[in-house]
């Protein structure tokens, strides 16, 4: 079995330097490795680069050379986002030179128990609920994931008796062989990043391999409800915990006359949560079982859901504005997102919505507009969204130029008790760099309105 000692003295070529890609570097210069980033932009002049060249490591950027790989390597460490079908990727695995990620780097040095999220959709909330469950329950939990947290920078610090809760991705779990988290939990599967993955086989296989490694000490946490997660689950080795919104599980988690149960026991009222949406009722039956299982109590649990106000930018309550509650939902970058996010209210909603065009059609958008009141569209794509809320029949549409605009339009149409949403259904990328970005600006235009 591979492990942390196996670095020592090893030459380690790291693609791609990013967040993943630096605390990678750092971590395999401490495990005694001698260390080369490679990246395909000129990286030279980042703080991180400059940091990592200060502890020797050599830096070969603004481009993939093939000649890179005339050097030998004993181990190349690849950041998730570098595609298996990259050419130095290709000539690695053709020489047999071990292509390792960094999550699995993370787990070999992780010296407590790892809890495991993946799925399509809800990872960093659910990920996010579970820390601050185990957190309330005194269980010394250590986040990591896709929120800045990168986990080869937290492993080093999770002790024996402590326990990483970590988001992983299919990017990031393809390549793995060894990573094996005492806890894993499967929220869904839909067709997604098949750019990335060619196939939806692929994409699922990857998704199972979360599971390659556990036994019958361990536990898969999945979601009974979707058939592609109960049939990947069959063949797993861990011991299986079951959850499901529409249907009494005896042995697992389960929703019933409008609560949480596991296995019999009343958890607490579903309208006591603060998290909308059913789909995050999915994300919280899931942490509900994990963090039960890794020892937080009943009221630690009860307390975190009363009080959770979504992870930022993910339909997160931003507060109530002259009686409207304001709702940034900007990683709601595809439909599916808004869909969910526009279903998960009963109040009428004011949408704000649009962004970077890539050329889809927004027409199954249409059913879930139905209780919206009001929709101001903004950036590329706002005219096509526009059309589609008309056919939808929305009463009021309108578009503008900017978000700041979109959103003093927004609540000329609201009225109190409304919702006002932004869930974009687009990337960020016309107008803004990052969807964070994005939400923070939504943000800040809300509170100089609250503010005037
Ligand atoms: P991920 O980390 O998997 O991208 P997030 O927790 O960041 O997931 O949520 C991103 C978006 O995905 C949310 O804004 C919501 O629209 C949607 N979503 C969250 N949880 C679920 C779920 N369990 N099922 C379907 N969609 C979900």
């Amino acid at each position: 079995m591979m492990d942390k000692h196996w670095f020592q003295g090893k030459h380690v070529l790291v693609l791609g330097l990013a967040k993943s890609g630096y605390h990678a570097a750092l971590l395999l210069l401490k495990l005694g490795a001698h260390v080369t980033v490679n990246d395909a932009k000129d990286i030279t002049h980042t703080e991180e680069a400059r940091h990592l060249m200060q502890k020797n490591v050599d830096i070969v950027s603004g481009g993939h050379p093939r000649s890179l790989m005339e050097r030998s390597w004993d181990y190349v460490v690849k950041n998730p986002g570098i595609p298996y079908h990259n050419p130095l990727v290709q000539e690695a695995q053709k020489q047999g030179i071990p292509v390792v990620t960094e999550i699995e780097l993370a787990s070999f040095v992780c010296k407590g128990e790892i809890v495991a999220i993946t799925g399509t959709n809800g990872k960093t909330t659910t990920t996010t609920l579970i820390y601050h469950m185990l957190k309330e329950g005194n269980c010394h939990p250590h986040l990591a994931g896709n929120i800045g947290l990168v986990a080869s920078d937290v492993a080093k610090n999770v002790k024996e008796d402590e326990v990483m809760v970590t988001e992983v991705s299919s990017f990031q779990l393809k390549g793995t062989q060894f990573f094996h988290p005492k806890t894993a939990i499967l929220l869904n599967i839909s067709d997604a990043h098949l750019d990335y993955h060619g196939t939806r086989e692929d994409y699922e296989m990857s998704k199972a391999k979360i599971f390659q490694r556990m036994t019958a000490k361990d536990t898969i946490i999945y979601n009974a409800d979707d058939p592609a997660v109960s049939r990947l689950v069959k063949d797993a080795k861990g011991k299986l915990l079951p959850f499901s919104l529409a249907k009494k599980i005896n042995n697992g988690g389960y929703k019933e006359n409008g609560a949480f149960y596991f296995q019999g026991k009343k958890v607490m009222e579903i309208e006591e949560v603060s998290l909308p949406g059913a789909h995050n009722e999915e994300n919280m039956l899931a942490a509900i079982c994990a963090s039960l299982l890794h020892g937080a109590s009943l009221s630690s649990i009860q307390q975190v859901l009363r009080t959770f106000q979504g992870v930022e930018h993910r339909l997160q309550y931003v507060g109530n504005v002259a009686g409207r509650k304001v709702y940034n939902d900007s990683k709601a970058t595809n439909i599916e997102s808004t869909e969910k996010a526009l279903t998960a209210f009963s109040d009428p909603i004011v949408l704000i919505g649009g962004g970077l065009n890539r050329g889809v059609d927004f027409s199954p958008l249409i059913p879930s507009l139905a209780h919206v009141k009001a929709a101001v569209f903004y950036g590329e794509t706002k005219e096509q969204l526009k059309a589609t809320a008309v056919k939808a029949n929305v009463p009021r549409v309108k578009t503008t130029e900017t978000l700041e605009e979109a959103v003093k339009e927004a609540f000329s149409y609201s009225t109190k008790g409304d919702i006002v949403l932004l869930s974009p259904a687009c990337a960020s990328w016309d107008q803004f760099n990052t969807f964070e970005e994005r939400g923070k600006t939504f943000i800040h235009a809300v509170q100089q309105l609250a503010g005037s």
